[in-house]
């Protein structure tokens, strides 16, 4: 998916209007190289034809999709940040009109404000991937096991996605073997973080066996 649409813009310098094709959805699964075109803030930069001023613009609506990580980040301009819950409302009561009539899922989306709040979750949700291949590493020397959790729920939690526990399945070794994992290399910040998150509800190891993936990874 690559959505766009030809709008005029003016630049942000000199105020000179011209027509651009602004980019408002795209699917980094089907386009890789448009993530990282994306990171370094090249979607929707345009150069001035009068003044040659680079500058940014920001589409009413911008919808980032993975579909392989299963994400869509739905993001709105900064400015709408202020009344969020109205956008919200109103692009939900759109969406899911469209959709059933499609017969789609409807995918929940994580709503965003501005280009910076996508790239530092997109920073952060790659962070938490490198942590958790590492962690895998960890787990297998030393004779832990270790499973994957479905990824809405560690977004909405802000937990990692892949959990480590001793032979058996019991929930009640996930501190033990989250601490053990992070005393092996205390680099995975990720892992700390799970075990304070751990420490804190007491419901949460038998909460991530809930919403583990099925099958081996
Ligand atoms: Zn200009």
């Amino acid at each position: 998916m690559i959505e766009q649409s030809t709008e005029t813009v003016s630049c942000s310098k000199c105020g000179a209007e011209f027509e651009a094709d602004i980019l408002t959805g795209i699917d980094v699964a089907l386009y890789p190289e448009l993530k990282d075109f994306f990171m370094q803030g090249m979607v929707n930069m345009f150069q001035c034809p009068e003044c040659e001023s680079f500058f940014y613009y920001e589409p009413t609506l911008f919808a980032y999709q993975d579909i392989k990580e299963g994400f869509l980040g739905i993001v709105f301009p900064l400015s709408y940040e202020k009344d969020a819950d109205r956008h919200i409302k109103k692009f939900r009561e759109g969406i899911t009109a469209a959709l059933n009539e499609e017969g789609k899922e409807y995918l929940e989306p994580v709503f965003l404000f501005g280009y910076q709040s996508l790239k530092d979750f997109l920073e952060f949700e790659d962070k938490m991937e490198i942590e958790a291949e590492i962690a895998e590493h960890i787990c297998k020397s030393l004779g832990l096991d270790s499973f994957k959790i479905e990824l809405p729920f560690a977004r909405k939690h802000g937990v990692q996605r892949v959990i480590p526990i001793q032979r058996g399945l019991d929930p009640n070794t996930i501190y033990p073997a989250t601490l053990e994992v992070y005393n092996h290399n205390q680099q995975l910040n990720s892992y700390l973080s799970l075990a304070k998150a751990i420490s804190i509800n007491k419901d949460l190891p038998a909460m991530l066996l809930k919403v583990k993936v099925r099958g081996r990874h």
